[in-house]
């Protein structure tokens, strides 16, 4: 992808289907979205393409797990669908990450045990990973200095980890590999 190409289809070009404000997550997946409809799509981003938010996140793909608490069902399984579908269509920058909630109270256990194995059979053949029980030295084995006053186990469940930045740029190499023009420090060209 050479950005004196894009310049030049966009001097060239004077009728757009579709223009996008910004080269982050959002712009970059609509551009790939709507060049592969077949719109004449152009995409301006100010600075680098991922430069704000889209390269500064958590790095989760999370499949909503704590919207679970709200009863948000609907939710959740579209962030799991989605969340299988990043790993299935980009499994070199999704990975499965192993999370472990440190157990204190009676009520604690059955709950993380019940409320995730929900969240396991919401996932269904998406899922990453069971979540499982662990006992007291378990925990502390994968937790080296957690809390130990009080502390009765744990619960391990998987969600996904990414790379945010990497996942923009192959978006923007998909959206120019689909004839879409995209121009970056686009304030100067
Ligand atoms: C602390 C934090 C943690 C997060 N953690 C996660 C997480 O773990 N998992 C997850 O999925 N999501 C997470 N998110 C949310 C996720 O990062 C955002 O939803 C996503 O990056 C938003 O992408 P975007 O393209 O909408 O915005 P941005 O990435 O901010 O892109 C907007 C782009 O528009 C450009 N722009 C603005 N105005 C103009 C203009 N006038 N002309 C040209 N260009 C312009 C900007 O330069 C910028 O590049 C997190 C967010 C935050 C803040």
């Amino acid at each position: 992808m050479q950005r004196s190409v894009h310049v030049e289809r966009v001097k060239s070009q004077n009728h757009w289907d579709v223009v996008i404000i910004g080269g982050g997550a959002s712009g970059l997946g609509i551009a790939v979205d709507a060049a592969n409809r077949g719109y004449r799509t152009l995409l301006l981003e100010r600075h680098d393409f991922a430069k704000g938010t889209s390269s500064r996140s958590t790095k989760l793909v999370h499949g909503g797990v704590r919207y679970l608490q709200n009863g948000d069902v609907s939710l959740v399984i579209e962030a799991l669908k989605e969340r299988g579908i990043m790993k299935q269509s980009a499994p070199h920058l999704v990975r499965d990450m192993s999370f472990v909630i440190p157990i204190y109270s009676w009520w604690d256990g059955p709950f993380y045990s019940v409320g995730l194995k929900i969240y396991d059979m919401m996932a269904g053949d998406l899922g990453l990973g069971k979540s499982q029980w662990l006992s007291k030295e378990e925990t502390t084995a994968m937790i080296q200095n957690v809390n130990q006053a009080e502390l009765r186990g744990g619960v391990v469940y998987h969600d996904g980890q990414f790379d945010d930045a990497r996942m923009a740029i192959t978006l923007a190499l998909t959206a120019d590999s689909l004839s879409a023009s995209l121009l970056n420090y686009a304030t100067d060209f």
